[in-house]
């Protein structure tokens, strides 16, 4: 009986030490390619810039930007009034400027997503035009 009871104990520990063995291989399996890697982009040192898929849980966070607070007051707040933006931090000046941009398939160069205006932007270095 208490062999059994041994065997079980052994068994379990075993079971344990497989899932522990697994959970730690896929931890280091996070891949680090650059198609795990976003693009970001700071417009105050204009500077773009990659994260990848493990530095992006320390130098991102999320920010809300508020609408002007005389429009909200002849308002009740809504919540869907404000919106949520990702920020990354610059690795240049430190600050959380760093906004979403894209990274040209053609030249690897990283763009600001739009520019000034608004509308999408061309990559400034070989004019790749991210609209069919
Ligand atoms: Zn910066
Ligand atoms: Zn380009």
């Amino acid at each position: 009986m208490s062999n059994k009871i041994k065997l079980s104990v052994a068994a379990l520990l075993f079971g344990i030490a497989i899932i522990l063995h697994f959970s730690l291989d896929s931890e280091k399996k996070i891949p680090e390619t650059e198609e795990t890697k976003t693009a970001w982009f700071c417009t105050p040192c204009d500077h773009g810039f990659q994260l990848s898929g493990s530095e992006m849980t320390e130098k991102i966070s999320v920010g809300r930007v508020d609408r002007p607070s005389d429009e909200e007051a002849s308002e009740p707040q809504i919540p869907r009034r404000r919106r949520m933006i990702k920020v990354a931090q610059c690795p240049v000046c430190k600050e959380w400027s760093g906004e979403a941009a894209r990274r040209c398939p053609d030249c690897g160069h990283i763009f600001s997503a739009k520019t000034k205006e608004g509308q999408p932007a061309v990559c400034p270095n070989c004019q790749w035009d991210p609209l069919p």
